[in-house]
């Protein structure tokens, strides 16, 4: 997957996903990466949400959809909503999957139960990113 989540400074909020689907996918399969909803969702009210893994939980579960529900129903701010939704996903219906979130105000949300997912995002002068677990790496960029 390649997914993306921005805001603009008027506050609308574009997200985009993109895959080659999954290793042994059956001819026509869909997938849930095009789906609005679970591979790919946002309101500018709320947020916006990209997600990655296991399509067939994806879409039983609704991800980016429940994360941007979290938001806005209960209040989570995007790191919980995100973390939340993926961890209960994958209780539920097992497979693994992800998802990177950016709320109205700019906060960002990541979280996976796959084994890594790689991740990346700039806020001022530093990049922040990670693949691994517990990941959080920060490097300053140079605005010249
Ligand atoms: N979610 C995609 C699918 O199941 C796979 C991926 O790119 O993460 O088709």
């Amino acid at each position: 997957t390649i997914g993306a989540v921005a805001i603009d400074i008027l506050g609308n909020i574009a997200v985009a996903t993109s895959t080659g689907g999954i290793t042994g996918k059956l001819p026509g399969r869909i997938g849930d990466t095009p789906l609005l909803g679970c591979g790919t969702y946002c309101d500018n009210r709320f947020g916006g949400v990209s997600t990655t893994g296991h399509g067939e939980t994806i879409m039983k579960s609704c991800l980016a959809h429940d994360i941007i529900k979290r938001i806005d129903y209960l209040g989570e701010d995007a790191q919980t909503a995100t973390e939340t939704a993926c961890n209960n996903m994958t209780e539920r219906f097992f497979g693994k999957g992800g998802a990177i979130t950016i709320d109205k105000d700019g906060n960002v949300g990541i979280s996976f139960t796959s084994k890594r997912m790689a991740w990346a995002y700039q806020k001022l002068n530093t990049m922040h990113y990670g693949i691994e677990k517990d990941d959080h790496f920060e490097q300053i960029v140079d605005q010249n």
